[in-house]
């Protein structure tokens, strides 16, 4: 028998989420972003279960775009980091993969001929990560209509550094910036959404927004949850409790021995740990939950297990399945307690932990 710990993926909640997203939207279509093994959730079942909804995908790299269609589906595949070598262009052309190119040396690589993808350029309105200065934007147009590469670009990308932040006026910054610096090519697409801009009231998002996160119930946005922003939680990790006890006033449990017993306790061991993505900065206090009742991590996270305090749930037995997130137990709560987001738990959840679909 293998032990149960499992990562059960909702399919429903997903589709649910982005229809809440393409209402959100507007006018603008979304690209539903599936990289990172559809935020580890698998790729291959995320991207199929969205496939009658969805019109395009977005994934971070080639190798991502290739798994999509290799779960046999056809839509037109974003590839948000562009290319990473000249012949990727060959793949992107043959598969309908349209990168999003940010650098020099990628528009030569265009330059040079031979192969013929449609693009996106990356416009740099304040990240600072990938992408063309607006004052750059005329020179590069100028070039692309020269090579006739141009007649394959789609459009123009941006990314928000701090949409997620309700209080920031960054993003209205950085739209403005977009705004002017794409006015004089009024006929190519716009896409600037990630999921937190799907939240601002007002913001605009062109043709094509990004949602990723919100896809899979995540929060997008500082001190709100997935839940409070009417998104549903799609991931369920879960894990059985191997062995109960009751541990004696003053002593201790786990490594470090970290966590005291103040008085008698009963507590329980679960088969989950940080080898399996659960992070091991969740510390004491950090929640899960048992039957539906909230029960609390004790101690450290070890490699294959965490310790949990009973009180809560007297009637929990060996065997018992332990939501360490889901629907009792929300991943934003989790990430907050170990002081990171839900992004980098989702992804996070190792290949050990088998994913179960809804
Ligand atoms: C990952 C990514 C997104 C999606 O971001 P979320 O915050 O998960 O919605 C959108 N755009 C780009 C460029 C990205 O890299």
């Amino acid at each position: 028998m293998p032990r149960s710990t499992t990562a059960y993926i909702n399919l429903d909640a997903l589709r649910r989420n982005y229809r809440t997203a393409s209402e959100r939207a507007g006018s603008a279509r979304s690209m539903a972003v599936v990289k990172a093994d559809g935020y580890g959730h698998g790729i291959a079942r995320v991207a199929s279960a969205l496939a009658d909804v969805a019109p395009k995908y977005a994934v971070a790299c080639i190798e991502e775009a290739l798994a999509i269609r290799a779960a046999g589906l056809a839509q037109p595949v974003v590839l948000l980091q562009g290319v990473h070598a000249r012949d990727d262009l060959a793949d992107c052309e043959r598969g309908d993969f349209e990168p999003v190119l940010h650098s020099e040396y990628q528009l030569v690589w265009l330059e040079q001929g031979g192969y013929a993808p449609r693009f996106w350029l990356k416009v740099n309105t304040g990240m600072n990560r990938l992408g063309f200065r607006p004052d750059d934007l005329p020179a590069v147009m100028a070039r692309m209509e020269k090579t006739g590469a141009g007649r394959r670009l789609l459009g123009f990308v941006s990314h928000f550094a701090c949409a997620d932040d309700t209080n920031s006026t960054m993003t209205a910054a950085q739209t403005a910036v977009f705004v002017t610096a794409t006015s004089a090519w009024p006929a190519l697409m716009k896409s600037v959404g990630n999921s937190a801009a799907h939240f601002i009231p007002g913001q605009p998002l062109f043709d094509w927004s990004r949602p990723g996160i919100m896809l899979y119930g995540g929060s997008p946005v500082v001190g709100k949850t997935g839940p409070e922003l009417g998104l549903e939680p799609v991931m369920s990790l879960e894990a059985p409790l191997i062995t109960t006890r009751v541990v004696r006033a003053g002593e201790t449990v786990g490594y470090g021995g970290a966590w005291v017993a103040e008085r008698d306790t009963r507590m329980g061991m679960v088969a989950v740990g940080y080898a399996d993505g659960y992070p091991r900065h969740a510390g004491t206090d950090t929640p899960a939950a048992i039957g539906g009742r909230r029960i609390r991590l004790i101690g450290r996270v070890s490699m294959d297990m965490l310790a949990v305090d009973l009180s809560n749930a007297p009637k929990a037995v060996e065997g018992d399945p332990v939501e360490l997130w889901g629907r009792t137990v929300g991943v934003d709560e989790v990430a907050s307690c170990a002081g990171t987001i839900s992004y980098e738990l989702l992804t996070g959840v190792t290949s050990r932990v088998p994913r179960t679909y809804l």
